[in-house]
């Protein structure tokens, strides 16, 4: 038997992630250029220059392997959140968080549970250790806590909450939350991932760090890539009690996050200004959007985070069609959206070029619907 045959089903019904379209792809292929980039939540304002300075000044360090401890970044970090740095752990993006928590928690067999319509990193990474997912569909375009509390098993190990929810961008609220977590018991790890987490403005917002000595097992997950500007870098981390983060590191690779990495983002989280701009920009942006795709007919799903969904009709083809445009968003029908596209809120320069497009598009696509 060829190695290849003993490669398990469930590795090879495996579909590989499709990221965001690079610039540079878009712009080889149709032959254009000056595109702008709206698909993968990225911060359209770039990194935090405190960040840029703090990786100038060491590039000269490149030689040397990656502290891997992450101690300046660990202690800093713990300070600003007031938590021990026995709780923290760093990962390469929070998505390297997802799979330490899978290797350390699930064994072939095991049960995770999810939406169907959450981030599709936890099934891939949980497919990919043999796990079984169990997803539960959203209700209202967010998560339905009750539905995945009552979707748990002896064989239940992980449940996967994203709040707010990629692709949606809706949260779910305290109340619902804190009637979840009265139904969990503790032998089942909750992983309330919050990459989005700084954008939100919403009163009922429960921030899952509020919770963690309340006798459930909890991970909370964020990263730099998003607010901070750092998605390039690749680092985000986990929190949770010394026991879980304890065991996480012993699967953990010893370098797993780079040095450039971790000089940036210790920058990056005393970058009040930038933070500030970015979330200041964001709104603006997230207000202008909602009114012009309003104004344009369309339907939106109101959003929490830096990026929203627009109903356009052929999701796939509007896509296509402002790609030819140079704007580059992200076709949701992998994520059963075929009608809806999503995008990421730029500048305002990008949100109005990006509205300046779909409405042509739309308007075409009217003339040719009233024509035949
Ligand atoms: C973008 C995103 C992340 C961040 O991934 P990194 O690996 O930290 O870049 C995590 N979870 C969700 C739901 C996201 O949308």
């Amino acid at each position: 038997m060829k190695i290849a045959e003993r490669v398990p089903e469930y590795i090879r019904s495996l579909i590989p992630y499709s990221p965001g379209k690079p610039i540079e792809e878009v712009e080889r292929e149709y032959g254009i250029e000056g595109s702008i980039k709206l698909a993968s939540n990225e911060n359209p304002l770039g990194p935090s220059p405190k960040a840029i300075k703090a990786l100038q000044a060491r590039l000269d360090q490149l030689h040397l392997y990656p502290d891997g401890d992450c101690f300046y970044l660990k202690h800093g970090l713990a300070e600003k959140l007031k938590l021990s740095p026995e709780q923290l752990i760093f990962g390469n993006g929070s998505n390297e968080i997802i799979e330490l928590a899978v290797r350390t928690f699930m064994r072939p067999g095991d049960e995770a549970v999810m939406a169907n319509q959450a981030f599709v990193i936890y099934r891939l990474v949980v497919q990919a250790a043999g796990g079984i997912c169990r997803t539960v569909p959203l209700k209202e375009f967010t998560h339905d806590l009750s539905g995945i509390a009552a979707t748990i098993t002896s064989k239940t190990r992980i449940l996967f909450l994203a709040n707010p929810n990629n692709p949606t961008g809706t949260i779910y609220r305290r109340n619902e939350w804190e009637s979840f977590l009265n139904e969990v018991s503790e032998d089942v790890l909750v992983i309330a991932d919050e990459a989005y987490f700084e954008y939100v403005d919403d009163s009922e917002y429960p921030d899952s760090l509020a919770y963690h000595d309340k006798g459930k097992t909890l991970l909370t997950l964020r990263t730099f890539s998003k607010l901070y500007g750092l998605a390039g870098l690749r680092i985000g981390y986990g929190i949770g009690s010394p026991e879980i983060i304890g065991l996480m590191h012993r699967v953990r690779q010893p370098f797993n996050v780079n040095a450039a990495a971790q000089w940036a983002a210790l920058a990056a989280l005393d970058d009040q200004e930038h933070v500030s701009r970015s979330i200041e920009t964001n709104r603006r942006g997230m207000e202008y959007l909602r009114r012009e795709i309003r104004r344009l007919e369309l339907e939106e799903i109101p959003s929490s985070a830096n990026f929203i969904l627009v109903r356009v009709g052929n999701g796939e083809e509007v896509f296509t069609e402002l790609l030819k445009r140079g704007v580059i968003v992200r076709p949701m029908a992998a994520y059963d959206f075929p009608e809806y596209v999503r995008v990421t809120i730029g500048t305002m320069k990008e949100n109005q070029r990006f509205i300046r497009e779909l409405e042509r598009i739309v308007k075409i696509h009217r003339r040719v619907a009233e024509v035949s």
